[in-house]
């Protein structure tokens, strides 16, 4: 049976940088599009190809509008992950590297009055700077989980997405500049304030199964419904 392959396009590395410990922003030209006119919607996420058929997935940070630049937050540090993370730790600024998609249907409602509360852990701020520097006039909060202050990603910038933020350190007593800060996990902060856990509001958790999984826990045992839980793991 002829399998038709997915159109697969190029992306040229612009810049990697740190952006939090353990943590890299990598900037890339699309210097050919999978189809033409092609483009992404905020919290959608693309397949990088590595050797051997070896694809991995990560969530777009950057807009559309921001084509054809586009924009991907790696965790490359600590725990020594896998074929792709050193893949993308040995390259350099000028190299190519092959992508699919954009697949993906992690987004915020559209106009609505109950409020949406975004909870992000590590890496999985990533689709939520896309879809928090997209929005306007809705009544959204982020919870984003890391470790200490130094893994914060995009430390600089939250502050002017358009979410009240609050950051939840698990092992560290320092406090942001600017931003909120809690001592303690995000499951941690949502027991602490009982007046977030609303059957009404909606929820969009990104991260890892473990944080899915205890956050979801709560919201359900709050009498939240499954379809007002929005989901995206990415390990
Ligand atoms: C829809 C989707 C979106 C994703 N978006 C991102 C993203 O924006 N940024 C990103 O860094 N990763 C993201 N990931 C994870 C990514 O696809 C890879 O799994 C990750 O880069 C590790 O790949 P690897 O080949 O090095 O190791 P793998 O063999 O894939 O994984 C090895 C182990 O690393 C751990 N791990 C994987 N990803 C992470 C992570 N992000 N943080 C901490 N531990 C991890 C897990 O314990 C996993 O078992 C996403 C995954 C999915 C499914």
């Amino acid at each position: 049976m002829f399998v038709p392959s997915l159109p697969t396009g190029q992306l040229t590395l612009r810049e990697s940088s740190p952006c939090g410990t353990g943590t890299l922003r990598l900037v890339w030209e699309v210097t050919t599009p999978p189809t033409a006119g092609w483009s992404y919607r905020p919290g959608q996420f693309i397949n990088l190809g590595f050797a051997g058929e070896l694809w991995r997935s990560y969530s777009l940070t950057s807009l559309a509008a921001e084509l054809p630049l586009l924009e991907l937050l790696v965790r490359v540090g600590e725990d020594g992950f896998g074929p792709g993370t050193r893949h993308l730790l040995r390259m350099r600024v000028g190299e190519t590297l092959p992508y699919r998609g954009a697949y993906g249907r992690f987004q915020l409602m559209g106009e609505t009055d109950t409020r949406q509360i975004c909870i992000a852990t590590g890496t999985g701020i990533a689709p939520f700077r896309s879809l928090l520097r997209g929005v306007g006039g809705q009544r959204v909060m982020l919870l984003y989980g890391e470790k200490t202050l130094q893994h914060v990603s995009y430390s600089e910038e939250i502050a002017q997405w358009q979410a009240e933020t609050v950051l939840c350190l698990s092992r560290d007593e320092k406090n942001h500049p600017i931003l909120s800060t809690h001592h303690g996990r995000v499951t941690d902060y949502l027991e602490a304030h009982p007046e977030l856990l609303r059957p009404s509001y909606h929820y969009y958790l990104c991260g890892s199964s473990v944080m899915l999984e205890s956050a979801g826990a709560l919201l359900r045992q709050a009498g939240v419904e499954r379809r007002q839980i929005h989901t995206e793991q990415f390990y």
